[in-house]
């Protein structure tokens, strides 16, 4: 298996595991998603200075990503990565990327 399917294969699996943990519903509308029409939203966003500031790993990482319908409720679901919220959000999986666990609940 080639490293790009290696990749695709963790997106899939990725995306089947927050599909079913959100129980096929919409993160921000709530709202149910057909399983072949929906899409992964980042909290924080994949830019630049994002990637520079956390890592890679954590604005890649499962827990920054939510499944949304497309267009508006993906756009709903970024956090302004400026605020404290997309810090501590970030700092939270950065932990556990370090420990291997979750040890801060988010509301
Ligand atoms: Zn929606």
């Amino acid at each position: 298996m080639s490293r790009r399917e290696r990749v695709s294969d963790q997106i899939q699996e990725t995306r089947g595991k927050l599909y079913s943990d959100q129980n096929a519903l919409c993160w921000w509308c709530h709202l149910p998603m057909a399983f072949n029409d929906f899409e992964l939203a980042h909290r924080v966003p994949q830019r630049r200075w994002c990637l520079d500031r956390w890592g890679a790993a954590a604005v890649q990482h499962p827990r920054n990503l939510v499944a949304t319908h497309s267009g508006y409720c993906n756009a709903r679901a970024q956090l302004d990565p400026e605020s404290a919220e997309a810090e501590v959000h970030m700092q939270s999986i950065r932990k556990e990327i370090r420990f291997g666990k979750t040890t801060v609940v988010e509301g």
